[in-house]
């Protein structure tokens, strides 16, 4: 879906506009009142702060056509470290960001429109919970991101929780593993450096994605890729019981560039966890491998969840 609003906007001007900042596109969505997208946009990222200033703006002016001056705002989302009160971003190695005043900048040129500035996996978080059955509502729900890194954004009663410091859910650097590979935060053994995307694809060198070939050779038997898998999926489920017995949610989205492995990668999740539980009655009472749903990965997420922030 792309183009501009048909459905004039009311005096109310209750639409809201979401971006999605990505290492390779920038993504924006029209919101209504409710959770319904209107329009849709996106555009190839470029990198540096003011292209990416200069491509919010002009998505944002694109999705909202003529209600861009009544909008009620705009929400992005962004990796990086983030200061939602600030509205700035620091540290977007992908996009050659050192610091950027991204929510002013983009509110300053779209005429003091209110701008607010999530985590990008936050902001996905709250648009997969709109979107995968039975994530809505009250209670906890939390979507583990298996992207490039790892980390969680967590909702409790439709509220992202940020935490004191903003680092709630950053499960990702938590050192666990006992493979112990050095991670660039400084610590050895995080659980992202053998579970997120990137280091899969360290750990299993393919052209293309790696974790379908790894599963894949896993199950036909390869000796290394069930050692391999073996390591991932351990690491896999250290995240889940993380999760699952400081949140426990009720619902456990499986995101990020990972979740496109589809239904196999639930599997290899839900085997482990298994595994686990046959030998603890504690985890066998939890269920959590029944709480395990997969992210829309056809659907706009991180982008809707950033209409949602503000
Ligand atoms: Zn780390």
């Amino acid at each position: 879906m792309t183009g501009i609003v048909t459905e004039p906007v009311g005096e109310s001007g209750r639409y809201r506009v979401g971006v999605d900042v990505g290492g390779t596109k920038i993504e924006a969505v029209l919101v209504d009142g409710g959770t319904a997208i209107r329009a849709s946009h996106r555009v190839p990222a470029r990198r540096g702060g003011d292209n990416v200033v200069e491509d919010v703006v002009g998505l944002v002016r694109t999705v909202a056509g003529e209600s861009v001056d009544r909008l009620a705002g705009v929400g992005i989302g962004t990796p990086g470290q983030v200061d939602s009160t600030a509205g700035t971003v620091s540290h977007v190695v992908n996009l050659d960001i050192d610091t950027l005043a991204l929510g002013p900048e983009v509110s300053a040129r779209l005429g003091g429109v209110p701008v607010r500035v999530e985590n990008d996996v936050n902001a996905a978080a709250l648009g997969a919970a709109q979107l995968v059955p039975g994530a809505k509502g009250t209670g906890a729900v939390v979507m583990v991101n298996f992207g490039t890194g790892l980390a969680a954004g967590i909702i409790v009663d439709g509220v992202l929780q940020h935490g004191f410091s903003g680092a709630a859910g950053e499960i990702g650097h938590i050192p666990l593993d006992p493979n112990r590979f050095d991670c660039p935060c400084g610590q050895r053994g995080c659980l992202e450096t053998v579970c997120s995307g990137a280091s899969v694809q360290r750990l299993w060198p393919v052209d293309g994605p790696a974790m379908p070939d790894l599963i894949a050779q896993a199950h036909a038997g390869r000796a290394d890729a069930v050692r391999v898998l073996g390591i991932v999926s351990h690491a896999m489920g250290d995240a889940l019981q993380i999760v699952a017995q400081t949140v426990d949610p009720r619902v456990i989205i499986i995101g990020g560039g990972m979740a496109k492995t589809g239904e196999p990668l639930i599997e290899v999740m839900s085997e482990e966890l298994y595994r686990r539980e046959r030998e603890c009655p504690f985890l066998q009472g939890l269920h959590v491998a029944d709480r395990l749903r997969l992210a829309p990965m056809d659907q706009p997420i991180g982008a809707l969840g950033a209409a949602l922030v503000i």
